[in-house]
């Protein structure tokens, strides 16, 4: 069965010290490439939508996708909603089969997030075998990258981190620690590794509870990936360099071929091309093998 949530394979990401990774997908194309990568590298997979795409695409359309190409699959694949702040688009999409839910309510103050997210806790257990992924302070654009990350205030306090995940009950957490969504303006983005070592110790120290999530994957450099996998880094989320994959590969494979009117075979370029990158995250990850 390789129909799973993101828990159980972070679990045993955060036990082998590697991390899943989690590639944000906009179409079918990008959705099969994702799997065939994992599947060459037999390594656990999360394939997550945001909501727009969610939303364009439909999510039983997703669903049904993700559930016939994680069947065939010799791996074990999650389909994970990103970034929702709508608590009934959350629980529809439990409804649909996304086996996990990113409820984002760390725009709200505290206590509302810790609201808006153990309701979606208690409302995805109720329905099934899906795990929840909850957030605490900002994980903002890159323009506000160096701002949020030299500010306290926007990261994720520890004591606060530990408390919101035993009020939410949520299975796999992401601790703001200056991480950024798009990419990173600078070669040296500021990142809290010790921030994330510290609540991991806190949370995980004795013995796996909650899993921790790095959000804003695209453009770190690798020795900081390394680094992050130390701290406790499970789950890693790269959006942004597949969409610039898929768009770039676009316009070169026309630029090249203005004349030939064939969209099977630029479907084939983006698959191949996204497939590379997922593979080179995967290897960065560590989790080749680990299926
Ligand atoms: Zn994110």
């Amino acid at each position: 069965m390789s129909i799973v949530n993101a828990r159980d394979i972070m679990m045993e990401a955060a036990k082998g010290n590697y991390a899943v990774g989690a590639f944000n997908i906009t179409d079918l194309v990008q959705m099969e490439a994702v799997v065939e990568a994992a599947v060459e590298k037999r390594a656990p997979v999360i394939i997550q939508t945001s909501v727009k795409p969610s939303k364009f695409l439909g999510r039983q359309v997703l669903v049904a996708v993700y559930r016939t190409l994680a069947e065939a699959a010799p791996i074990p694949v999650c389909l994970h909603l990103d970034h929702c702040t709508e608590i009934d688009y959350c629980k529809k999409c439990a409804d649909a089969g996304y086996t996990n839910i990113m409820i984002d309510a760390s725009k709200q103050v505290y206590e509302e997030n810790i609201r808006q997210t153990k309701e979606v806790v208690d409302y995805c257990h109720s329905v099934g075998n899906i795990s929840v992924e909850g957030e605490l302070g900002t994980v903002g654009g890159v323009e506000d990258q160096i701002k949020v990350a030299e500010d306290e205030a926007a990261l994720a306090n520890p004591d606060q981190a530990i408390e919101f995940v035993e009020r939410t009950g949520v299975d796999i957490f992401a601790p703001a620690i200056g991480t950024a969504h798009g990419v990173y303006k600078t070669k040296n983005p500021k990142i809290d590794f010790e921030r994330l070592g510290q609540i991991n110790q806190m949370l995980n120290g004795g013995g796996i509870k909650t899993p921790l999530v790095v959000h804003g994957g695209t453009g770190l450099p690798e020795d900081y990936i390394k680094r992050l996998l130390e701290m406790g880094g499970a789950k890693f989320n790269v959006s942004t360099e597949l969409k610039h994959t898929l768009i770039d590969t676009t316009y070169a494979y026309i630029s090249e071929r203005r004349d030939e009117y064939d969209p099977g075979k630029i479907d084939a370029a983006v698959k191949d091309a996204i497939r590379g990158v997922v593979g080179h995250w995967i290897d960065m990850l560590q989790s080749a093998g680990k299926a």
